[in-house]
């Protein structure tokens, strides 16, 4: 695989400082199915489970149903709850008074009280000599969620790190950070050495790298070993089931764009509406567009209904760019050359029907479409 590090096209850098967004007049909770276990009116505790696996990230009371959108640009029916900012919730009567003081079953049982299943998934499966790598590469130009995780909540991240290791009898934990983030990587350096079990790997800005089989081709090229992959937002939930046995309902979200007077993250509650943080905000004209998830991915969505869900990391508040005019393919290569996947969208672009497992081959990075000189839309085969 070549790799290639992307240009800043734009000064979009956030400020260091994070506003709160934690108390929103109401949340917007998706709804799995339309088996409810709760009725109109009907006043719901934090973390109340509100229809199968679905769980309350505010205490307040139910006032109905409204279809939002999500990060993905799809509609789905939400649960509105008009938050009374109390955070009432159900305590747990077991605390702990350490992290390191559970057994791995409990661990899993917990993650399952809240059906965590991807973190579910790789408890299960970690044995002694699994190598855990915990991906820290922020991908997407300009978002900064990552390095401020790293930076304010260092302590926490090597805390359930350490954790993990005692618990689940593991020594080979790598931290897989990018060597540009200097600020965080030397905060993260200074608070490790008492871990001598979190191994931290630098890794170069190269675009890619914060998918997860990309990175793990980068760094063991011919690795025999079972390999596993862990998030910064999953060590957050783990923090917060071992400390609190507490559901994680907040999130950073970072709110960028040429027309975004003061970038910067938010740490926002998870259900709120996208709009109403966006009012707060200074935005230099009324003419904008809203990209959301990085400007690689180029997703514009509307934003009236858009909610906060898990997988929103970005906010864009762009001008309209003019596109570029598509013309025919130059032949360049560059789309094959640099695909991570070893895939030819050009090739692909051109058939009529595309076998599912190569589909599934593509990561979505977008590299192949950024880099094409032509302006052709080289995901297209994906679609059909
Ligand atoms: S979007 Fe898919 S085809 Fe394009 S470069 Fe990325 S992995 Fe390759
Ligand atoms: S990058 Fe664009 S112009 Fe170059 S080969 Fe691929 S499709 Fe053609």
């Amino acid at each position: 695989m070549k790799y290639m590090t992307l240009k800043d096209e734009y000064n979009l850098k956030v400020s260091s400082h994070i506003t709160d967004y934690i108390a929103p007049l109401n949340v917007y909770v998706p709804l799995k199915t339309y088996h409810l276990k709760v009725k109109s009116n009907e006043y719901v505790y934090k973390e109340q489970e509100l229809s199968p696996n679905v769980y309350s990230p505010v205490s307040g009371v139910v006032i109905g149903v409204e279809k939002c959108l999500n990060a993905l640009g799809r509609e789905e029916a939400c649960l509105i709850i008009k938050n009374d900012g109390k955070e009432q919730y159900q305590k747990p009567k077991n605390l702990k008074s350490k992290l390191t003081n559970y057994q791995k079953e409990e661990v899993i049982n917990l993650s399952s009280k809240f059906n965590y299943e991807n973190i579910i998934q790789v408890l299960k499966d970690l044995q002694k000599n699994t190598i855990l790598i915990i991906n820290a590469i922020e991908d997407e130009l300009y978002v900064a969620n990552n390095v401020m995780i790293l930076e304010r909540k260092t302590d926490l991240i090597l805390e359930t790190l350490n954790a993990l290791s005692e618990i689940f009898n593991i020594n080979n934990i790598i931290l897989a950070l990018k060597d540009s983030d200097s600020a965080s990587v030397a905060k993260i350096f200074s608070n490790s050495a008492r871990y001598p079990q979190i191994k931290i790997k630098l890794i170069p800005n190269y675009y890619g790298l914060g998918d997860d089989l990309n990175l793990l081709n980068y760094l063991y090229p011919k690795n025999n070993n079972q390999v596993l992959f862990l998030h910064l937002n999953d060590l957050i939930k783990i923090y917060n089931l071992l400390k609190m046995q507490k559901l994680t309902t907040k999130k950073y979200l970072t709110i960028t764009g040429d027309l975004i007077a003061k970038p910067q993250v938010i740490n926002i509650k998870i259900g709120s509406k996208v709009k109403e943080v966006i009012k707060k905000q200074k935005i230099k004209s009324k003419n904008y567009i809203v990209i959301v998830n990085g400007l690689m991915q180029n997703k514009q969505l509307n934003l009236e209904n858009l909610i906060v869900t898990e997988d929103l990391d970005s906010i864009f508040i762009m001008s309209p760019r003019k596109a570029g005019k598509e013309i025919d393919c130059l032949n360049c290569g560059l789309c094959h050359k640099f695909c991570p996947r070893h895939l030819n969208p050009q090739q692909l672009n051109k058939l009529k029907k595309v076998d599912i497992n190569l589909k599934k081959q593509c990561n979505n990075c977008n590299l192949c479409t950024y880099l094409c000189p032509a302006k052709i839309n080289l995901t297209k085969w994906k679609e059909g």
